[in-house]
């Protein structure tokens, strides 16, 4: 009997503590971002059938999507603490990222022990998981001409959809962004919207009637209001522009806050599996959203490559996930990650993330970063 996996014997529990740098600072609604703490973990054991054991997860803490960086290290030396001591560890009780890493060790060793890679263990069975995954490419706050260019350089490099970053200007100039993205990329390119819970409901709908022109021919818009303002994201929904939710559905009290029915309330949901604390449980809030007419697109919260290779997965699994992007582009905001850019498993070409096809995450590539 294990101390968080009952399949597992003997189990023992590895953590590394690494902080990386961005290449360059990243403006967010609560401050910037310079460099992101990760916690890798290393799970072994010896199955009930005798095999080994071994699987790596990874918690990248990010507020107010998830717990803070303290609250996830003690989460995790207490779990390290009770494995060590043979006692029981409750991954329920857990803060999300910290439970991020240990169901994805745990889920990567049993992919690993059945030979399977993880998007086909996550998949429900007899629905096969995407060979590849379409990225989207974020193109941050700026001046007309600067958010043009980098719609324009991220188009020249392969990504057939932009997450634009709105909400730190006026409606009309954010209006005047999108619809000079627009005229510049032409009609194939996706064009999404990220207010990051900017606008209050007038605001919004001003927004929603101005990004529903055909000029602008946005295909949602996340998050227009804050998280918990679930009478507004409904007020908006049906007005020319798809209704988004991120902020609202990732939080790190977990799911009990959803506004119920969410199909009512949202037409697409963000869901960051370190905010849903795993991969499994990722997969499971995205086949109820799906039962309910709610798309799901996947996003990393900046993540090492242990944990980005893993929503690749996910994304790979979740309902209908090969046909729409997904926020997985990430990689590249990092100056240094926990394998060389050359072993990165899930790079982005051309706009797309080839799933690994090696049994788990990415077979044993990453048995070495812990
Ligand atoms: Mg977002």
């Amino acid at each position: 009997m294990s101390a968080f996996d009952p399949a597992v014997a003997d189990v023992r529990l590895r953590i590394r503590e690494r902080s990386l740098p961005l290449r360059a600072p990243l403006g967010t609604a609560t401050g910037e971002i310079r460099e992101r703490p990760v916690f890798l973990v290393a799970l072994a054991g010896t199955f009930a059938g005798g095999e080994s054991c071994r699987g790596v997860g990874e918690a990248a803490p990010l507020p107010p999507w998830t717990e803070p960086v303290g609250d996830c290290r003690l989460a995790l030396e207490g779990a390290a603490d009770a494995v060590a001591a043979g006692a029981a560890v409750d991954l329920g009780g857990l803060p999300p990222a910290a439970r991020h890493a240990l169901s994805l060790a745990s889920v990567d060793a049993r992919a690993r022990r059945d030979g399977v890679p993880l998007s086909r263990a996550l998949a429900a069975a007899g629905d096969p998981p995407a060979a590849s995954v379409p990225a989207n490419a974020t193109v941050g706050d700026g001046s007309v001409a600067e958010t043009v260019a980098a719609a324009d350089t991220a188009v020249a490099e392969g990504f057939d959809c932009l997450k634009c970053k709105v909400g730190a200007r006026s409606v009309a100039e954010d209006t005047e962004r999108l619809r000079a993205v627009r005229e510049s990329v032409g009609d194939d390119v996706v064009i999404r919207a990220d207010a990051n819970g900017a606008w209050d409901r007038e605001a919004a709908a001003r927004a929603v009637e101005a990004f529903a022109a055909p000029d602008v021919d946005l295909a949602y818009l996340e998050q227009p209001v804050a998280r918990d303002d679930h009478e507004s994201l409904r007020a908006l929904r049906g007005r020319g522009v798809p209704v988004a939710v991120d902020e609202t559905v990732n939080a790190p009290d977990g799911t009990d806050g959803w506004p119920d029915p969410i199909g009512e309330y949202a037409d697409v949901a963000v869901l960051k599996p370190m905010a849903q604390g795993g991969p499994e449980a990722t997969v499971a809030a995205a086949r109820d959203l799906h039962d309910r007419g709610v798309d799901t697109v996947v996003t990393t919260t900046i993540d090492a490559a242990v944990a980005r290779t893993a929503a690749v997965h996910v994304a790979a699994a979740v309902p209908g996930g090969g046909e729409r992007a997904h926020g997985l582009a990430t990689g590249d905001l990092l100056a240094a990650d926990v394998v060389d850019g050359d072993d990165d498993p899930v790079p982005v070409a051309d706009g797309r993330v080839a799933v690994p096809t090696g049994p788990g995450l990415a077979g044993d590539l990453f048995d070495g970063v812990v």
